[in-house]
């Protein structure tokens, strides 16, 4: 039997590799981690913990906007640091990064900070020094894609934007993905003016239908100057700021050009080939279903790895990987039913299937929609609605599709979520007493179907 240094090596200290490090060392094994940047990994970095803390500081602006129908008077017009919030996020992000550390430590794994590379198939090189594992797990996770364009140099990445210095008055955000969408809310929400540029006719490919539409719609209101089927040519920096031009010969001048265009796996300099790991078409590395690489001994999880690019379903996947080698178990990861929730202004939150998906997959479904105004905007003199649809499988009557946009939307669908796991059918929900008054009960109340 060779010895090795460790029983697991983890390359990328984000939310797969602590994870499955501490988990592990929590179990006994002797386990290394080699994160080359911060701990915490894109999440806590420049994800979504920033992203949700600039996403509430967003929300006050609607909140002072409605607060005088509500009996309220603001004595001055608000004002906004940019600087303060920068300061707070990157304290709140420092400590985060501390309680990482402290976490690791506590469980006795090795930090080794550095880039890590794969030698063999139990051999990593750390900045020059190397370690051998009986397994390892790569969990290097995914970075931003920006395409060719004349004047690439000028845009900015998702990276960039939770230090933008100085505040972007006018920003323009290309991309129609959730990222895109979700900084264009909160820039919008912060007082910039925002243009935002996607090619496809219709934002957030993957959402129902129904919530594309109702977003952008929404969006829109809120002061989001939205273009579809559009595309960028060129950016030039011109002397009052970055002239960008679109493809159909418009010229916008903006501040900042963010392009959030899509992500590729980080699997750069890595030693993939030296090791014989092996990738899939889209670059991902590629695992079987207990994320086994093409080398038996090495492991990948999260996003350098997986199709769905979300925190939970990357610490998810490190607990099968972790529970099949120090633990008694052996499993698979569910993927049908994951909630989701993109902060935009209104939030969506989604579980199951879209429309379109869910008729693909079922054959005969039942759909019930709603949109109202909900209570608190009948006195705040905001023109936001809400937007609801349940999705129901006609044959067994199993809830597959719910959909919200509206206020804390995630925080309303994770319920579901669990309910919709379970398997809930329709006579179920409409058997469940609502809150009253609350959007949430709209779910348990719906009862003329729209479609069928
Ligand atoms: P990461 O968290 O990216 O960690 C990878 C780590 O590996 C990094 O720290 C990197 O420095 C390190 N690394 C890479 N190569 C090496 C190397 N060779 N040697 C050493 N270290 C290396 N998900 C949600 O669930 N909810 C959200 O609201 C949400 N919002 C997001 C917002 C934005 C703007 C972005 C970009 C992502 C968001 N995500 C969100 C996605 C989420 O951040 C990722 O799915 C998650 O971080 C993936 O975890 P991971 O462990 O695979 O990789």
């Amino acid at each position: 039997m060779p010895t090795y240094d460790f029983d697991l090596f983890v390359i990328g200290g984000g939310s797969g590799g602590v994870r499955a490090s501490r988990m592990a060392a929590q179990r006994g094994a002797r386990v290394a981690l080699a994160e080359a940047a911060e701990l915490g990994g894109t999440c806590v970095n420049v994800g979504c913990i920033p992203k949700k803390l600039y996403s509430y500081a967003a929300g006050y602006a609607e909140a002072f906007a409605e607060a005088p129908g509500f009996g309220w008077t603001l004595s001055e017009p608000p004002r906004f640091d940019w600087a303060h919030l920068k300061t707070q996020r990157a304290k709140e992000i420092t400590r985060l990064n501390g309680v990482y550390a402290s976490l690791l430590k506590t469980a006795n794994v090795t930090l080794l900070n550095g880039w890590a590379q794969l030698v063999d198939a139990h051999t990593v090189d750390v900045d020059g020094t190397r370690y051998t594992a009986k397994n390892l797990l790569i969990a290097t996770g995914g970075t931003p894609w920006v395409p060719e364009l004349p004047g690439r140099e000028h845009i900015v990445t998702s990276d960039a934007m939770f230090d933008l210095d100085p505040f972007p008055k006018r920003l323009l955000v290309v991309g129609g993905g959730y990222i895109a969408c979700e900084f264009a809310s909160i820039f919008n929400g912060l007082g910039a003016k925002v243009t935002q540029v996607h090619r496809r006719a219709h934002l957030l490919s993957g959402f129902d239908d129904d919530v594309r539409q109702f977003l952008a719609s929404e969006m829109g209101k809120a002061g989001v100057d939205i273009r579809l089927s559009s595309e960028i040519d060129s950016i030039s920096r011109g002397p009052g700021g970055l002239n960008v031009m679109l493809a159909r010969g418009a010229t916008i001048e903006v501040d900042t050009v963010l392009f959030a265009t899509g992500r590729v796996p980080n699997t750069r300099a890595l030693g993939l080939e030296a090791a014989g790991v092996t990738v899939d078409e889209h670059g991902a590395i590629a695992v079987d279903a207990h994320y086994k690489t093409s080398v038996p001994s090495i492991y990948a999880v999260g996003d350098v790895s997986s199709s769905v690019q979300l925190t939970p379903v990357a610490l998810a996947e490190a607990m099968v990987v972790v529970d099949a080698l120090f633990g008694d178990r052996v499993r698979k990861l569910d993927y049908e039913f994951i909630p989701t929730a993109v902060f935009t202004h209104p939030n969506i939150g989604t579980c199951g299937y879209s429309e379109t998906d869910a008729r693909a997959k079922f054959g005969k479904v039942t759909v019930f929609c709603t949109e109202f105004r909900a209570l608190r905007h009948t006195l705040s003199a905001s023109t936001e609605r809400t937007f609801m649809k349940l999705v129901v499988d006609k044959a067994s009557d199993r809830v597959v599709g719910l959909h919200l946009v509206g206020p804390d939307a995630g925080e309303v669908v994770q319920g579901f979520a669990v309910a919709m796991r379970a398997g809930a059918t329709k006579a179920l929900f409409d058997s469940t007493i609502g809150i009253h008054p609350t959007v949430a009960e709209e779910f348990v109340t719906m009862r003329e179907p729209v479609a069928g």
